[in-house]
């Protein structure tokens, strides 16, 4: 058997793991990292991702959480003449309401104390100065909200729009990056600072006077001493920290995107990230109807299915490609290899979508052969915040339970645990999203309470 040693041993080379390594890696302490992983990197959930980022969210605690990454891609943006492909075209959230004031007041709730100052609201005859989103130069787009509720600029910026949309929020720090861009970059930093990715999986951990994994890639097995272990390991965060002899209360739950060539250019290429908030019925044929009704397996498909089904266009300016995705599965699984796609999927979160996009309707039953369907799964708490700190073992930290936004977060996410590994002063926000937030009874009480998670 082999045996290294390294200061820190992260377990996982998704976005969240490389991420950690990056920031581990490059402060002033100069630590020996590895990376333990038996795939690739960035081929696992990471390869999944919608790419997107936003800062919208239901509380200020992830408003400030996705802002702090979104300061950290920026710097990365800025230091690699933007390497991660970083836009900023926003997310564009329909509604068929024209006073969603509940909507509203999330707003400003998850903006906190300066969100009034951030939001711009354009109804008929105001002197509206809204700036649709022409560029995808991050840098000279603008930031906060613009609630839009005339007419004319709906039907003007949004022309693909179901012409019953009464309000768009358009939320303008917002956009998308590539994740296997970042995720090269940082493994490159991580490599040009004495880092390393070891093959295998971690298939025991014990701890005596330091941590000792058992590395295991096909015969081979390694020994990994390590002073400190950072758990990063996706959806496998539970099972790493079970071999820690802990446990996580976290779940994965399994969901999936389509990306197809948008051949009748139904999709403008300068349209914002968007989402239909609003609930619907899926468009079926009366036959279509009556087939899926009948058997009890798909009769859900008949049912009330709920909002935030999303849409965006894929590839730059010139490209033909979209991405649609609809997190509506809410059950949680066991993570499987194999994945479990749904060949029907394809068709249903077409017809979802044709609801907020009705040229989508081009394709029903034809989608291009250019397709590609593809999932992975959400690594969740009940109150979908991630968890980022110390686990209850001296020297053993968790970065995980990312849901749907571990790509947006990760730059965040590495930057804290980094923080807490060397005991440096973290944001005012950070203790929120660790473990310690369980003990905080009036903060879990009314996260799960709530309505609205932030899941999308
Ligand atoms: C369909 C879909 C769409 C999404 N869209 C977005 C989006 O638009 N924006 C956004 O911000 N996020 C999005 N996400 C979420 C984002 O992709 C994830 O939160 C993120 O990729 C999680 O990264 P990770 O590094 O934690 O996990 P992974 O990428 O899964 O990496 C974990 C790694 O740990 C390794 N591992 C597991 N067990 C072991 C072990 N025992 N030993 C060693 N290694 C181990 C695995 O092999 C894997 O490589 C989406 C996710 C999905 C599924």
């Amino acid at each position: 058997m082999k045996s290294r040693h390294v200061d820190i041993a992260i377990v996982g080379a998704g976005i969240v793991g490389l991420a950690c390594a990056y920031y581990l890696a490059l402060s002033k302490r100069a630590p020996k990292v590895a990376i333990i992983d038996p795939l690739p990197p960035m081929s696992l959930t990471s390869a999944a991702s919608g790419e997107n980022y936003r800062n919208w969210w239901p509380h200020p605690v992830m408003t400030a959480f996705t802002d702090f990454s979104t300061d950290l891609m920026e710097a990365i943006s800025n230091e690699s003449d933007n390497w991660l492909h970083m836009t900023r075209r926003g997310y564009a959230l329909a509604t068929r309401q024209a006073d969603p004031d509940d909507l509203l007041r999330q707003l400003h709730e998850g903006y906190g104390a300066d969100g009034a100052g951030k939001i711009r609201t354009h109804r008929k005859g105001s002197t509206s100065s809204y700036q649709p989103a022409t560029s995808a130069d991050w840098q000279s787009a603008p930031d906060g909200v613009d609630v839009i509720q005339d007419r004319d600029i709906l039907e003007r910026c949004f022309p693909s729009f179901d012409r019953d949309v009464a309000t768009v929020l358009h939320i303008r720090r917002a956009g998308d990056i590539s994740g296997q861009q970042l995720g090269s970059f940082m493994l490159e930093r991580i490599r040009a600072n004495d880092g390393t990715v070891i093959r295998g999986r971690v298939v025991e951990v014990s701890r005596a006077q330091n941590f000792k994994l058992a590395v295991a890639d096909g015969n081979d097995r390694t020994s990994v001493t390590a002073d400190v272990v950072v758990n990063a390991a996706g959806p496998s965060i539970g099972n790493i920290a079970e071999l820690l002899g802990e446990s996580l209360p976290v779940v994965n739950v399994f969901q999936q995107k389509i990306a197809f060539e948008d051949v009748h250019g139904v999709i403008g290429r300068q349209m914002p990230f968007s989402i239909d908030l609003d609930g619907q019925k899926i468009d079926w044929t009366a036959e279509e109807r009556a087939v899926l009704a009948g058997d009890p397996a798909s009769r859900w498909l008949t049912e009330a299915m709920p909002g935030s089904i999303h849409c965006r266009p894929e590839g730059g300016d010139r490209g033909k490609w979209i991405k649609v995705g609809w997190a509506f599965n809410t059950t949680p699984s066991v993570p499987a290899a194999d994945l479990p796609l749904d060949p029907n999927f394809p068709e249903i979160v077409l017809r979802g979508a044709s609801r907020l996009n009705p040229g989508l309707k081009a394709y029903y039953d034809r989608l291009p052969s250019r397709l590609s369907h593809y999932g992975g799964y959400y690594t969740m708490t009940r109150e979908n915040w991630p968890l980022i700190g110390p686990m209850k073992m001296d020297g053993a930290y968790v970065a995980g339970a990312l849901s749907g936004f571990g790509t947006m977060a990760a730059c965040a996410t590495g930057a804290l645990c980094a923080r807490w590994v060397y005991g440096e002063a973290l944001p005012e926000f950070a203790r929120s999203l660790s473990l310690a937030r369980y003990d905080d009874k009036p903060l879990m009480q009314s996260l799960l309470a709530g309505g609205n998670k932030g899941v999308l």
